[in-house]
C-alpha cells in the first residue's frame, strides 16, 4: 500500500512537516505507525541510512513513533516561528541540543563514482536524530521569508518557495490555487447577483 505522502516542500524537514495534511475538511495524519515513518524514510530514498530496524519489537516501535511525531511538533514551532520571524530563545536552542545529543548518529563514507560522498547514519533506536537532523538544516540553513504556508487558509502543508522572486503562493496550483480562486469567482459573482 502507498500512502499519499505529499513532496512538494523543496525540503527534507518540510516534506516531513507536510505529512499532516486537510483531507475533505479534516486533519488526516500520515504517519500513525512506525510503519508508515519506516514507509515515508523508503518514498524519500532515506532508509538506507538507518540501522537496526529489523531488529525493533513492537515497543521499541510504539516509543520511536512517539518520539519521530515529538520532532515534528518542534518543527512545526519552528517553522511557525521562521514565518513570523522570531528570534530563538535559549530554551528552545537547550532543547534541541539535548535531544541532538541523545540520538546522535554517526558520519559514514562510500564510494561515488569519483569521490567519496559522506552521510550520517541513525541506529532505528535514535531514529528521531535523522528528523532532528533535518529540522537543525533548515534552520540554520533557510533564508528568511523563504518558508511559507499555502496562502489557502484551509490547507496547513508548507513549502520552501524557490522561485526566484519569492512568489509561489500555493503548494500546489492546480488544488489550492484553482479551489481558492473558484471560490473568490463564486463570491464575486454572488455579490454582483444580490446587489
Ligand atoms: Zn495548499
Amino acid at each position: 500500500m502507498s500512502l499519499p505522502f505529499v513532496w512538494l516542500g523543496n525540503h527534507t524537514a518540510i516534506d516531513f512537516l507536510n505529512t499532516r495534511k486537510i483531507n475533505k475538511g479534516k486533519q488526516q495524519e500520515l504517519l500513525t505507525t512506525f510503519e508508515d515513518i519506516e514507509e515515508w524514510l523508503r518514498t524519500a530514498g532515506f532508509l538506507h541510512r538507518i540501522t537496526g530496524i529489523a531488529e525493533l519489537n513492537a515497543e521499541d516501535k510504539i516509543r520511536i513513533h512517539a518520539e519521530v511525531v515529538e520532532v515534528r511538533e518542534l518543527l512545526q514551532t519552528a517553522v511557525d516561528a521562521l514565518i513570523q520571524g522570531e528570534i530563538w530563545d535559549q530554551q528552545w536552542i537547550d532543547h534541541v541540543n539535548a535531544l541532538l545529543q541523545a540520538n546522535a548518529g554517526y558520519l559514514r563514507v562510500a564510494n561515488k563514482s569519483e569521490s567519496l560522498r559522506s552521510e550520517m547514519i541513525y541506529e532505528a533506536h535514535r531514529l528521531a536524530g535523522f528528523f532532528m537532523e533535518q529540522l537543525v538544516r533548515l534552520t540554520s540553513e533557510c533564508v528568511q521569508g523563504k518558508i511559507k504556508k499555502c496562502s489557502n487558509p484551509e490547507c496547513i502543508l508548507h513549502f520552501y518557495d524557490h522561485s526566484r522572486n519569492g512568489s509561489r503562493r500555493w503548494c500546489d496550483v492546480t488544488t489550492c490555487g484553482n479551489r481558492v480562486k473558484v471560490n473568490q469567482y463564486y463570491h464575486r459573482k454572488k455579490a454582483r447577483l444580490t446587489k
